[in-house]
């Protein structure tokens, strides 16, 4: 099981009419399994691109060695490793706090999102924890 980013043209399961350019990201076995996933919750795709993600710590590792600051939503990079800690009030590249994952400004808003809910969970995981001592 890996992460596939999937860029197409299309529209929302249900939205009719209302096409757009889109970027997913889902988990499969294969890129023909992700493909299935988009058809789940989009319809009508054309222009479509999959490519599989790099997991985390090679994502790191690439940057550091290429010196260079790589989205790990869509793949933008930006060259120099330079980026906010944790959270912004606006877009912009940040590594993401309750996800540790590097943002560009324009996946800003789902990153911070995800890292979000990824800090409600741990609280809730450790408030159920504590409650079952
Ligand atoms: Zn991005």
């Amino acid at each position: 099981m890996g992460k596939y980013l999937l860029k197409f043209n299309g529209r929302k399961v249900g939205a009719i009419g209302v096409f757009g350019d889109f970027k997913l990201i889902v988990n499969a076995d294969n890129e023909k399994e992700a493909i299935l996933k988009a058809y789940d919750t989009h319809e009508h795709l054309t222009r479509l691109t999959v490519s599989p993600m790099k997991e985390h710590k090679d994502m790191i590792d690439k940057m550091q060695a290429e010196r260079k600051t790589i989205c790990e939503y869509c793949g933008k990079e930006k060259e120099g490793l330079s980026f906010m800690i944790g959270a912004s009030r606006a877009p912009a590249w940040v590594m993401v706090e309750g996800t540790g994952k590097m943002s560009c400004p324009d996946c800003w808003a789902d990153a911070m999102a995800e890292g979000r809910a990824a800090i409600n969970k741990h609280i809730a995981d450790y408030n159920v924890s504590i409650k079952n001592v």
